[in-house]
């Protein structure tokens, strides 16, 4: 199977180079040329089995000749290994019909960590193999820059380098990205918010020369194997309901739109999901682009759920992509006018094809206080900023189909956003015991401008070769 640009301009590659290239070169992001499908008895042999084996069944067949079987099995192995609890990914009951499911029981917390630690064993073997190196920049609101740094800290093939925007990112995620020592690690702190960052990444994509010159390779959400791994939660989830002869519904706290896109390729593949809620924060642009087919920026207005700040959010080109009926000119249109006025407009066949698998909403700074206290007096469950939006979103939408389950999407651990946390609750959520020295740790980061060309050539520098 081959991969193909959205744009349409770009050459079809393999798993292999699609995922050691991430961003394709016409600017668009790599989408399988068919989604694989599995059947009912494929999908119902998924219940009870290891997270590790539903991993292996799901993404199979969308690697193709570019791992062996054992070599993937190994592989998906040891990117789960490090997670702290056996389930990988656990679910918990929050009502009669509302579930959670927790993804932050990796290294760092967060559910990054399902595709980076995958991403990270998987660039290891494809570059051993052909002997290469890489150079990885990655900008992020938070948590893809510590879980990329976890995973790929100390590997002799990659240096990394991850921009942030300068106070715009809790203190647990800075020292995460500032506090390890493997010399292949630069935390790069950007005077800008994310999408200036985002914007700076795309910019040295863009530049062949470079581009080539330091071997770049991305492992932001736009890469397709992240995609592709986050697919897996959803099948293991939904099975433990009873899918497939069972409906299920989601609610995924939405920035960047690469989580709730891999709940859309679980229902290409044949999970029957029923709806798709995108929740996000004050930060609405997706909720508004879905009410009024008008996707528009009018600024990021910082919030408690940091990693959700964003008003590019790049993933949701994907869905477009699909909503267009494949037609890469139509999206190579509708980014154009973004980056030229700020604002696209979705024409109605493509707003109907939305409105087939996403519903939407949000919730302000205050509601997302009142779940956190809520949902701790209800049920005991401490969440952290970003699960509560999903979970008040979710619980709304639960009501709209109540003999449907609605599992909400855990994103981050509680004890990555304690000052959220304690003002909604007046606790204090600890960081687990394994990760409570980090206060004590000295940190390393770099300040750096908003400046394409200082950029690039502090990269260069520092790029072993
Ligand atoms: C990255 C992140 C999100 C948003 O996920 P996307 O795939 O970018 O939509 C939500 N919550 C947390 C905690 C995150 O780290």
């Amino acid at each position: 199977m081959k991969y193909i640009s959205t744009r349409g301009q770009a050459p079809a590659l393999t798993f292999e180079d699609t995922m050691l290239t991430g961003l394709a070169r016409d600017g668009g992001l790599y989408v399988p040329e068919t989604v694989p499908t599995l059947d009912t008895a494929e999908i119902a042999a998924m219940a009870g089995l290891p997270y590790e084996d539903i991993a292996f069944r799901v993404m199979r067949p969308f690697v193709n000749d570019s791992f062996t079987d054992d070599a993937l099995r190994a592989i998906i192995a040891r990117a789960y290994a490090g997670f702290r609890h056996d389930a990988r990914a656990p679910l918990v009951q929050l009502g009669p019909n509302h579930f959670l499911l927790e993804l932050f029981h990796g290294p760092t917390l967060a559910f990054k960590d399902f595709a980076m630690q995958l991403i990270g064993q998987l660039f290891q073997a494809a570059l051993a193999r052909r002997g290469e190196r890489v150079t990885i920049v990655g900008a992020t609101s938070g948590d893809t820059g510590s879980a990329a740094i976890e995973a790929f800290k100390g590997l002799d093939n990659v240096d990394v380098f991850i921009l942030f925007p300068h106070g715009g990112v809790s203190e647990v995620q800075r020292r995460q990205m500032t506090t390890p020592d493997e010399s292949n690690v630069h935390a790069l702190a950007m005077d800008g918010d994310f999408d200036d960052c985002q914007a700076a990444l795309k910019e040295m994509f863009a530049d062949d020369d470079f581009r080539d010159g330091v071997r770049l390779a991305a492992v932001n959400s736009i890469n397709w194997a992240r995609v592709l791994a986050q697919v897996v939660y959803y099948f293991s989830s939904a099975v433990s309901l009873g899918a497939p002869h069972r409906k299920v519904s989601f609610t995924v706290p939405t920035g960047n739109f690469g989580d709730i896109f891999a709940g859309y390729i679980a229902k290409q593949m044949g999970l029957p999901i029923d709806r798709l809620v995108i929740a996000t924060n004050q930060n609405n642009i997706l909720h508004r682009a879905l009410e009024t087919s008008h996707y528009a920026k009018k600024g990021v207005v910082p919030s408690i759920s940091p990693s959700m700040d964003i008003e590019v959010s790049s993933n949701f080109e994907r869905a477009l992509f699909y909503a267009c009926g494949r037609d890469g000119g139509a999206v190579t249109r509708l980014m154009g006018d973004l980056k030229k006025t700020g604002e696209f407009v979705i024409g109605n066949e493509a707003m109907g094809a939305l409105k087939q698998h996403y519903d939407s909403g949000y919730l302000s700074e205050e509601g997302t206080s009142a779940v956190i206290a809520r949902a701790m007096t209800a049920t005991g469950e401490i969440l952290c900023p970003h699960s509560a939006i999903a979970v008040g979103i979710g619980q709304e939408a639960a009501a709209r189909a109540p003999e449907i389950p609605m599992i909400s999407l855990a994103t981050a651990h509680p004890a990555k956003f304690p000052d959220a946390v304690n003002a909604a609750t007046g606790h204090h959520p600890d960081l687990p015991p394994h990760m409570a020295d980090i206060f004590d740790k000295e940190e390393r980061v770099t300040r750096v401008p908003n400046d394409l060309a200082h950029l690039k050539s502090l990269i260069r520098e520092r790029t072993r070769t």
